[in-house]
């Protein structure tokens, strides 16, 4: 059976600087015209960076949630930005590390319900320290967590970030080889 839904007409009901949220009227497979809310966003970028047996994460507070949140180092891609480039240019505004050795892990969907987005998954093994170079609006900590406690708090279930769990998982069975 043929699961497309069809868009009879998009209605954009706020245009944003980081996402725009559309109310679509659409028809299902079986012909009943509805509506779909859809979050659009040019999606975004994350990296697990490893530097002498540590994990180097960010926490900052995330107004969302209204809490401070432990993430690994990400953020938003530019208009028609490589996924690459901006990976490089987060790490290096994030935690001042330029990567050496950028590998692509895959990318995900954060929320498939209503949005969009997606996520782009990096690792990066090698890196040169220098000095970060954060937004003005942007305030966080660089937390560095050795990789074995890092694991730990996954299993005990201590990360809330999407990203930052699949990131982590994907990458178990390189960082605890030995
Ligand atoms: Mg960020």
């Amino acid at each position: 059976m043929d699961k497309k839904e069809k868009c009879i007409k998009s209605n954009l009901i706020y245009d944003g600087k980081i996402l725009s949220l559309y109310k679509d009227e659409i028809i299902t497979p079986n012909n009943i015209t509805t509506y779909r809310e859809i979050v659009r966003h040019k999606g975004g970028v994350c990296c697990l960076s490893i530097k002498d047996g540590y994990i180097y994460f960010v926490k900052q507070y995330r107004y969302a949630y209204s809490k401070e949140i432990l993430e690994l180092p990400a953020g938003k891609l530019e208009d028609n930005e490589n996924p690459i480039d901006a990976m490089k240019r987060e790490l290096k505004e994030e935690i001042g590390f330029i990567s050496k050795s950028l590998e692509y892990m895959g990318y995900m969907y954060p929320s498939v319900g209503y949005t969009d987005e997606i996520i782009h998954l990096f690792y990066s093994s090698e890196n040169e320290v220098t000095s970060t170079a954060r937004d003005i609006d942007e305030f966080m900590d660089i937390i560095k967590i050795k990789i074995e406690d890092s694991y730990r708090m996954l299993d005990n279930n201590e990360f809330e970030d999407a990203k930052t769990i699949i990131l982590l998982s994907k990458l178990r069975k390189v960082l605890l080889k030995d």
